[in-house]
């Protein structure tokens, strides 16, 4: 059953909303903000810190500033390294909901640290099947950003220097088909898989696909992709693309720390379905230029994202004289596990 949604309808009592203008209005994504993995990975070092005192995550425990620094006040701090959470006085490091490497546990061992692992299991579910990939001789290709701590931690599991990180094809170390020869010439080992990383946008995934086959098939080459786009992502982008089609949005505002990933995906999703589209992380970097002939605005906002945030951006929109959407943000499922 669906719980009630944590946000109320808007209101802000320091400046009294003014009548909407005609037609003016924000309708929101039927999903967005905070997946339930990022959701997962919160409760626990919350929850954990509370009971058993100061905690670092071994980076950023989520890619959104105003909830980092929420968790500061709590005794959540991320560290760089567990050497830097030791010499801070910290008895107990975390992994962040992306992930880290197997060489984490060993430092925090070596280091007397108490380990508290937060990986969202649709993560989890990459590095185990990048590792079975690898046990059966596939060279591994993750599509995704090189210095993202989830892909690192994906090649980190695959234990292997048989593996990489790409996003263009131009990032692979082959530039021709199986079978081509010459001066130059750099082709593909006989089995490639594909992984991806989990916020990535499908149809750019396929696309790389695709021309990765192409490259690997001939001179009976293997194939294989993983389509590891974990379903709360998908879900957000499938969200926006009906944002789109049904409410013919002007503009699209995707809200999200300026390093989420899954932020700068929506954001792409909105352009290439030919609408203007916008990653914010707060209201002050809203442009006036951008809303100057805009009477429908579509929201939307990425997996780190917490609800408030979304909240004063429609509370803004709402200040410039567009109307609130209907009954909030959205309805929260406490039960809700994704298929992985
Ligand atoms: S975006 Fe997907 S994989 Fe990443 S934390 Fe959220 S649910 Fe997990």
């Amino acid at each position: 059953m669906l719980a009630t949604s944590t946000i109320t309808p808007i209101q802000n009592h320091e400046s009294p909303v003014p009548e909407p203008k005609t037609g003016k209005r924000v309708v929101v994504a039927k999903e967005l903000g905070y997946c339930w993995g990022v959701r997962r990975a919160l409760e626990i070092v919350e929850a954990a810190a509370e009971t058993t005192g100061p905690i670092a995550p071994i980076g950023d425990v989520i890619h959104n500033p105003q909830v980092v620094e929420r968790l500061r006040e709590r005794g959540v701090e991320g560290a760089t390294s567990v050497a830097e959470a030791a010499g801070r006085g910290f008895r107990r490091v975390a992994i962040t909901a992306h992930g880290m490497g197997p060489h984490l546990a060993g430092e925090a061992a070596s280091a007397g640290m108490e380990l508290i692992d937060t990986t969202c299991p649709l993560v989890t579910k990459v590095q185990r099947l990048a590792q079975k990939l690898v046990r059966q001789g596939y060279y591994l290709v993750v599509y995704g950003d090189s210095y993202h701590p989830e892909v690192r931690s994906v090649i980190g599991w695959a234990g292997t220097s048989k593996a990489i990180a790409a996003k263009k094809m131009d990032d692979l170390p082959w530039n021709a088909p199986r079978g081509v020869t010459g001066e130059g010439v750099a082709t593909p080992p006989r089995k490639v898989a594909v992984v991806s990383q989990t916020t990535k946008n499908v149809d750019e995934l396929m696309l790389f696909a695709q021309n990765l086959q192409a490259m690997v098939m001939p001179e009976g080459g293997e194939f294989r992709l993983c389509n590891t786009i974990c379903e709360p992502t998908s879900e957000r982008q499938n969200a926006l693309k009906r944002l789109v089609e049904e409410d013919q949005v002007d503009v699209i505002l995707a809200i999200g720390g300026r390093k989420s990933s899954n932020t700068a995906r929506l954001a792409e999703v909105g352009t290439s379905l030919g609408v203007p589209s916008y990653h914010i992380e707060r209201i002050g970097d809203i442009e006036d230029s951008w809303l100057s002939n805009a009477e429908i605005i579509g929201v939307t906002a990425g997996a780190s994202t917490p609800d408030d945030v979304i909240e004063t951006v429609v509370a803004d929109l709402a200040r410039r004289g567009y109307s609130p959407p209907e009954g909030g943000i959205r309805p929260i499922d406490p039960e809700y596990v994704p298929a992985y």
